[in-house]
């Protein structure tokens, strides 16, 4: 345990994981440190895993990796309490590999990328939590875990833990995570047989189906649901900002229960058994709720950097990419013959701005504002489009002008003019 390493990465996660398979395969002496009995043990994600990301650290990952479904169908549902309105995009071009999309289920994925990485040469220990950071002066020198005499060093820590980030914010590093800038998503998968699955979905062999959704099933919270489709399962889950949890009287728990209950939703889940539950927390507070993501010897990746992008529901892929640039920056310093000083590792930050990820949270950076303070858009407008719709699809005898008349009127009525053109507004502002 006196032993010095290049690098400790706190956590095993898709961001600690590809940090440390990166390091490791350079030649840098690698310690990963995770608190969970294995790899996986403590993670949840629903769990789509984005090809791309994963593809430039292992290229052959689909020759073993344990994979699902791959995505040839996505879903967008807009619902109220007893409709949906959406959009459906499928398309042969997903049914060619290289595949771009799968779903996957993290506990045994984590556990694969872990062995890869272990097998590059990383020293990999479980059931041991990093309490604290080691510090000498500004610059940390390690870390501190719960084993006896536990103070392990390094020339840099990567920390890799989560969106709790407890090391950093013991540290100064990083501020209190704020309940406006993280959202809390429940989930269960629910199992039967893999034709039922296929049926259900008109899906064949290994074809899969993604179903996001918003609207009335967060009950005016600012969030959104999610359905995919695993070989012999299905996995189904609601998550909606903490903020809002803490105002409404509603627990998260009962929010999916309401949600499995819908009439468009509750017949694609009937005769499954349920076998697993899991909750956990998703930082979403998105560009503006950044930490600082380096100092002098350490760097932050993942969802303990708030690298989710909650819009597109991707969170595993920056974790790695971010993890990847992380570790990219080490090893260049070190060939370079350089310190890990604060002033060095500002070429970590400047990677990632030049990478999507930056790109992609800087363009939503006003998303979380607009919606926190806009619930019409989960409550009235999914309201609204439903009623339009059924409106306009119900045959009884009144001319189609008069419908589009009572459409708009029942529009102005809910949101008046001034309000639909605000509306407008903030929505091409939360996006654009
Ligand atoms: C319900 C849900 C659905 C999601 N769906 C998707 C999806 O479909 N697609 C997608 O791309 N993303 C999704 N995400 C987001 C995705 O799961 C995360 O962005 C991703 O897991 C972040 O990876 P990470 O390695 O940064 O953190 P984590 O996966 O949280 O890993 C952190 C690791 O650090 C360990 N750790 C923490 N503290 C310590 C400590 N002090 N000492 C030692 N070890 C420690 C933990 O045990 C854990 O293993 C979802 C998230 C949730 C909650």
């Amino acid at each position: 345990m006196a032993e010095k390493f290049d690098v400790i990465v706190v956590g095993a996660g898709p961001s600690g994981n590809a940090a440390a398979l990166r390091l490791a395969e350079s030649g840098l002496s690698v310690l990963q440190i995770e608190r969970g009995e294995s790899p996986g043990t403590k993670n949840v994600q629903g769990a789509i895993l984005y090809s791309d990301a994963l593809e430039r650290l292992i290229p052959d990952f689909r020759e073993d990796a344990p994979l699902e479904r791959h995505i040839i169908e996505q879903r967008m549902w807009v619902l109220d309490d007893e409709s949906y309105i959406g959009s459906h995009f499928r398309s042969d071009h997903f049914n060619k590999e290289p595949y771009n999309r799968y779903t996957m289920i993290r506990s045994q994925f984590d556990k694969w990328f872990s062995e890869r990485v272990q097998k590059a040469g990383a020293l990999l220990i479980c059931e041991t939590t990093v309490s604290e950071l080691l510090l000498d002066g500004k610059r940390v020198v390690g870390v501190r875990t719960d084993r006896e005499g536990g103070e392990i060093y390094a020339d840099a820590v990567i920390l890799a833990d989560g969106v709790n980030s407890l090391l950093a914010k013991r540290a100064g590093f990083h501020p209190e995570l704020e309940p406006k800038d993280v959202a809390l998503a429940v989930k269960e998968i629910h199992f039967m047989p893999q034709e039922q699955v296929e049926q259900r979905f008109n899906v064949k062999g290994e074809e899969g189906v993604v179903i996001e959704m918003a609207g009335k099933i967060t009950n005016g919270m600012m969030g959104t649901g999610f359905l995919y489709t695993n070989r012999e399962s299905i996995t189904v889950g609601v998550g909606c900002m903490l903020s809002d949890f803490k105002k409404q009287k509603i627990t998260p728990y009962e929010l999916l229960e309401k949600m499995k209950a819908h009439p468009s939703i509750k017949p694609m889940l009937e005769g499954g058994e349920m076998k697993e539950y899991t909750a956990h927390l998703i930082p979403e507070g998105g560009y503006k709720a950044m930490p600082d993501l380096y100092g002098d010897g350490w760097m932050i990746v993942g969802d303990a950097g708030m690298f989710v992008n909650a819009v597109h529901r991707e969170g595993s892929n920056l974790a790695m990419t971010t993890g990847m640039h992380a570790a990219d920056t080490l090893v260049e310093l070190r060939q370079e013959e350089k310190d890990f000083t604060a002033d060095n590792l500002k070429r970590y930050k400047a990677k990632l701005d030049e990478s999507f990820v930056m790109k992609d949270l800087k363009k939503y950076k006003n998303m979380p504002d607009v919606f926190h303070s806009n619930p019409q858009f989960f409550n009235d407008y999914p309201e609204l489009l439903s009623e339009a719709a059924r409106t306009m699809l119900t045959v009884d005898g009144v001319d189609k002008k008069t419908k589009e008349k009572q459409i708009g009127k029942s529009f102005r009525k809910r949101r008046s003019m001034f309000g639909l053109a605000s509306d407008a507004f903030k929505f091409w502002r939360a996006m654009e």
